[in-house]
């Protein structure tokens, strides 16, 4: 496998009424082809600033991502053009993210419309041909967003974003806004799309067991931060982070007669982060001693690739 997609040193501050809030902190990772990349953690924890920032929707304040080895914020308007068809995002809310006066046919075609040279008969074509890969009928090409079930829309949004046969998939909280009963479906389908497409994705869920399942490699954010990072069975079967083990301990036992630890956590997310000396997680973390409070612990390699950021992990 090689490296599609590597973030160095990645931050990105907002400046709101004069204060200056800190989204996306020195991150650092990689991602090789074909690999899904789950991203964790709370609401606040900037896993979706960092999304978007792959994607170009919001420009980062520093740092570098780099795609197949070119760092893309360097690159001009044409060259962007081009790696908008290489990454393509879905969104949380398939339905705010559809225009309610497209027909679906449009909505899907429209990457093809604004990034290729296509006629319109041949991406009525190729629209056509991606809803059916995506679970939706030909009759549906005429229909509008508010005509379709939550779960179908998502399915307008997947086929949107695979039209343009993208490199890498970015999928924010893409299951969240759905019934439990069309969860299952959209995780399954996207499933079958990455293996068919040898697609590369970055899944950011809050629901730990999805990510569990559907990732190879798990970055779990706190803060801006990450504060642990490795292949999956690493993550789920020997959490580091005591953040992670708070968030890994929130999943229901896969067995119902099995009894699980539930570990919870004091208080909420800090509002003011940049006042943070040391740890950021030394307010809520129940195994903090003095010296987190003076001093940032720095992500460290323990072993293979599992890489965490605390004073008291070997
Ligand atoms: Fe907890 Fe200290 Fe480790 Fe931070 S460095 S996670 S506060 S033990």
């Amino acid at each position: 496998m090689s490296e599609v997609l590597q973030v160095k040193n990645l931050k990105k501050y907002f400046t709101k009424n004069g204060k200056t809030i800190t989204s996306v902190d020195n991150v650092s990772f990689e991602i090789e082809k074909g690999e899904t990349l789950g991203i964790v953690g709370e609401s606040g924890s900037g896993k979706s600033t960092l999304a978007r920032s792959i994607a170009r929707i919001i420009e980062p304040t520093s740092g570098k991502i780099l795609f197949k080895d070119r760092d893309i914020l360097s690159f001009n308007k044409k060259e962007l053009k081009e790696y908008r068809k290489e990454v393509q995002m879905i969104f949380q809310d398939p339905y705010s993210s559809l225009n309610p006066r497209m027909r679906c046919g449009e909505i899907i075609g429209e990457p093809l419309k604004n990034l290729t040279d296509l006629n319109n008969e041949e991406i009525k074509k190729r629209v056509l041909e991606t809803m059916k890969i995506s679970g939706l009928s030909d009759f549906h090409y005429d229909r509008y967003p508010y005509e379709f079930s939550g779960g179908q829309r998502q399915r307008i949004g997947i086929a949107r974003a695979l039209i343009i046969n993208p490199e890498i998939i970015i999928a924010d909280e893409p299951t969240s806004a759905l019934d439990v009963s069309i969860q299952a479906q959209i995780i399954n389908l996207l499933e079958d799309l990455k293996k068919e497409f040898n697609l590369t994705t970055i899944f950011i869920s809050h629901d730990l067991a999805v990510v569990e399942h559907i990732s190879n490699k798990v970055l779990v954010m706190y803060l801006g931060k990450i504060v642990e990072i490795g292949n999956v069975e690493d993550i789920f079967n020997n959490p580091l982070h005591p953040y992670t083990k708070v968030l890994i301990s929130s999943i229901p036992a896969k067995n119902p007669f099995e009894k699980k630890e539930k570990i919870l956590l004091k208080g909420d997310l800090p509002s003011n982060t940049d006042i943070i000396k040391g740890c950021k997680f030394s307010s809520r973390c129940p195994y903090a001693k003095d010296i987190c409070f003076s001093e940032e612990p720095h992500l460290e390699d323990k072993k293979n690739g599992h890489k965490v950021s605390c004073h008291f992990v070997d």
